[in-house]
């Protein structure tokens, strides 16, 4: 085997930065094969280093010249950038490069998608662009000049001087280069404009290619939506004259918040009802607002170097999540916040790439833009809030913008304002950073003479790098339900310290029923032996929402490890509880749709493995399958019954309402498919005026054995709308079959599919990954056909790569066969010469493991 060790870099080894930059001049004369690029930099010596070693960041880059003070110099150049003699005392560095953005197949650094100009520097992307102190510390005011005949240039900032073949912008904010951008071509806008509180007007652009003008309102009133929360909910107001959004087809993320000039992945920003799901509504809406409220939580603050990410992106995360419950429901975003942290980040927790939320190694950034640093770091800040209060959180924030505006921070300093408003020693609580692996927290009861008693025992598997784990602090919100249903206490939050912990509760009159970890306050798995009466009964009568659905979610995931490891029928007193919810009328119907979702393949996977048992990824769908086929069978009435009274009138609407009607609607059709051979999918399917509807329509269809003809006309009436077309590969890839693989390889074949558009690639291979029966299909065909696509598609694109590669995350729960085969590919992909960092990286942990 290769060596794999590329150059890691450590938390502990952070030092300053020799020279600090006050100005940055940046002209760009724009063409595809040779893009010029002239910097003027104003440099100084950094009082807080030792160092004078003037180094700048620089990849692929042909240097055309270099001035210090007007003075040529001839500086050493290496393959990461240039040294080169440097005075001690204010200077001025000049330099013209080179730079080919037709052939950065990549997408970092200056780049072009479809005739268009465009950038990615996080996190970084800039030494792609020119010679840099590429660092997040480093902060500078930017003045941009572009020259190219296309019609519009955008930069950060506020627009300054323009003309025929040029335009100028101005940051007036010092930034860091990840938040560097640069936009040209040809675009249409859809314009608007939001009024500050402090009665400030800013114009606000959503930028389109020609032809998607008409699916820019959405993004927009949601961009409204997002600076008016920020305004009320944290005190934050906009700062530039200006805030443009830029979509692109061809993006390796979500979205960037480059300061004014955010971009986004079209399938991001594009929304309109005939195209798009009520998910993609609620994804675009929180995406918007994630990005934008960046602007305060990112861009004005910072951070100090790559290892604190967490510092902006869970607390970004956090906000965007408390935007979309005040937006939509506060529970269901909860619920499925819950089963996307179970689904990515445990997952990640439980495997060969678990990492701390403040990782404190990597050889490659791009690596670790990760569930457990995203939404682990904003369970973490959730976590916090609850255990200091509401008006104490809203203190310490004040304090932390205050305090820390115009720096790159670090979680020290986050952690001092929340110890400087409550007095709290948080230095327990700093293990969530520094801890890998998710606490399992095991909880006992006993009842004696009217007092109840939970004892409480946490512990943390190993995780690399990390075998043993101290004690966290744990908040657990519980509250008790009496035999009647009542609720005889309401939720408290206990506090976990130690190892092993007791907590009372007395005066009452009989034992209660505990309902533990409410909202899900903390994310650890809960150990607690309980019996599906039990379940049920909290099922019915949990007056807190997660806590009802996670009773409900208990149950199923009981029942069908019985089946699988038993062989038991499905269980009558289940489907009886499914009845039971389907027909109280006081219930939300998107709340209703979550618990009659099973528990996902690789959950069932993972509960087996927990059990000490070898997952049989065929016999878990087959048995997950005849489940549902029984729910079909038991609930037919009450589903037909649902299917109709949550039928949505009139003209589609995004909004919470309709789309919770719309939500159980399409969970009762998908049941009821497997009953009728897929006639109702298929009026539906033919009727269907808007993407939901027609896409589940089209999903239950798959489902019934009845879809080619539906896949065929979906396909001739959506050929030319890329992002709906990524829906159609995505579901085929998605259907579980015992020629996946085959359908697969045969979608590759498509003249639509392409390894340069990453929504493409990972609408096929992203989706057959999650395709638990198909990938890890007995015959290895999945393993070998995404090793060699993951191959071709590291030359082009190692960041896209390394991140599919999580594909094999969970490779050591299977059996001797399917580990051989899996390893066999894993070792062909680290054996590539010239493979990535990024991808070398990825698999040299995986295999290490
Ligand atoms: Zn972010």
């Amino acid at each position: 085997m290769k060596d794999l060790t590329g150059k890691t870099i450590y938390l502990k080894d952070y030092a300053p930065p020799a020279y600090l930059v006050d100005e940055v001049h940046l002209t760009f004369a724009l063409a595809p094969e040779a893009t010029r690029v002239k910097s003027r930099i104003r440099f100084r010596p950094n009082p807080d280093s030792a160092s004078r070693d003037f180094f700048l960041h620089g990849e692929e880059l042909t240097l055309i010249s270099a001035v210090i003070d007007g003075a040529p110099v001839t500086p050493k150049i290496t393959e990461e950038g240039l040294t080169c003699p440097a005075p001690d005392a204010p200077f001025t560095w000049e330099a013209e490069v080179e730079i080919a953005p037709a052939r950065n197949t990549a997408l970092e650094g200056l780049y072009m998608s479809n005739g268009m100009y465009c950038t990615q520097c996080e996190a970084e992307g800039f030494r792609k662009i020119t010679y840099y102190p590429d660092r997040p510390d480093v902060m500078s005011v930017f003045t941009v000049r572009i020259e190219s005949d296309l019609p519009v240039m955008l930069s950060n900032g506020n627009p300054g001087d323009s003309g025929p073949g040029f335009a100028e912008w101005h940051d007036p904010w010092p930034k860091p280069a990840y938040l560097f951008a640069l936009v040209a071509g040809e675009l249409v806008n859809h314009p608007g404009s939001f009024t500050t509180n402090s009665g400030k007007d800013v114009e606000l652009n959503v930028w389109v290619r020609p032809g998607d003008e008409g699916k820019c309102a959405f993004a927009m009133e949601s961009l409204k939506k997002s600076m008016k929360w920020d305004e009320e909910v944290y005190g934050r107001e906009y700062d530039l004259d200006i805030f443009n959004i830029v979509a692109v087809d061809d993006f390796n993320m979500g979205a960037m918040e480059n300061k004014g000039l955010n971009i986004f992945n079209s399938a991001a920003v594009l929304a309109s009802p005939e195209t798009s799901t009520d998910a993609n509504f609620e994804r675009i809406e929180a995406i918007i607002a994630h990005e934008y409220f960046h602007n305060w939580t990112g861009n004005r603050i910072t951070c100090r170097d790559w290892f604190q990410l967490c510092l902006k992106e869970g607390l970004t995360v956090f906000r965007d999540a408390q935007f979309t419950a005040d937006m939509r429901s506060e529970p269901v975003k909860r619920i499925t916040d819950v089963i996307d942290l179970r689904g990515r980040q445990f997952r990640e927790d439980n495997g060969p790439l678990a990492h701390p939320v403040r990782p404190e190694s990597f050889v490659e950034i791009n690596n670790f833009y990760t569930a457990t640093v995203y939404e682990k770091g904003a369970e973490v800040i959730g976590m916090l809030k609850r255990l200091v209060g509401d008006e104490a959180y809203a203190k310490a924030l004040d304090l932390y913008f205050e305090r820390h505006d115009g720096d790159a921070a670090t979680i020290e300093d986050w952690l001092q304002v929340f110890k400087d408003t409550t007095g709290r020693d948080l230095s327990q609580f700093k293990l969530w950073y520094s801890q890998a692996g998710t606490p399992r927290v095991a909880v006992e009861e006993t009842w004696e003479d009217g007092t109840f008693t939970l004892t409480f025992r946490q512990s943390t598997p190993p995780t690399p790098g990390q075998p043993d784990k101290a004690p966290r602090v744990i908040p657990i919100a519980v509250g008790l339900l009496g035999p009647n249903g009542d609720e005889v206490q309401e939720t408290t939050l206990l506090e976990l310290t130690q190892a092993e912990q007791s907590f009372t509760f007395t005066g009452l009159s009989a034992r209660p029923v505990p309902s533990i970890l409410r909202g899900f306050s903390a994310p650890v798995i809960l150990d607690r032996q309980s019996s599906n009466a039990e379940r049920a009964f909290l099922l019915a009568h949990d007056t807190d929402p997660f806590c009802k659905w996670e009773a409900g979610r208990a149950l199923a995931r009981d029942v069908l490890l019985r089946m699988l490891n038993d062989g038991a029928a499905p269980d009558r007193d289940f489907l009886g509880a499914l009845a039971a919810t389907l027909a109280d009328e006081s219930l939300d119907p998107a709340f209703v749709a979550l618990v009659l979702a099973l528990p996902s393949e690789d959950d069932l996977a993972q509960a087996q493995v927990d059990a000490g048992r070898v997952p049989d990824p065929q016999r878990i769908h087959e048995v997950r399958e005849a489940m549902l086929d029984a729910m079909a069978e038991a609930l037919e009435a009450p589903l037909r019954r649902a299917y109709d009274a949550h039928q949505v009138p009139g003209p589609y609407s995004p909004d919470a309402d309709a789309a919770a009607a719309r939500a159980l609607a399409n969970t009762a059709l998908m049941l009821l498919s497997r009953r009728d051979g897929g006639a109702l999918a298929q009026a539906q399917y033919d009727r269907a005026d808007n993407m939901t509807q027609q896409l589940a329509a089209l999903s239950a269809l798959l489902t019934a054995g009845a879809g080619d003809d539906a896949l065929r006309a979906f396909e001739a009436q959506w050929k030319d709308d890329r992002l709906v077309m990524d829906k159609w590969f995505s579901l085929q890839a998605a259907h579980a079959a015992p020629d996946a693989a085959a359908t697969v390889a045969r979608l590759t074949e498509h003249p639509a599919f392409t390894m340069k558009n990453p929504n493409r690639f990972r609408a096929v291979f992203g989706a057959f990954a999650m395709n638990q029966a198909g990938f890890h299909h007995a015959s290895g065909d999945g393993y070998r056909l995404m090793g060699d696509w993951l191959i071709r598609l590291d030359r082009l694109n190692p960041q896209t790569t390394a991140r599919m590669c999580s594909a094999f995350q969970t490779w050591r729960r299977y059996d001797a066969d399917r580990q051989d085969m899996i390893r066999d590919t894993l070792r062909r992909i680290i054996s590539v010469d010239g493979l990535s960092r990024d991808t070398a990286e990825m698999i040299g942990r995986i295999l290490d493991a």
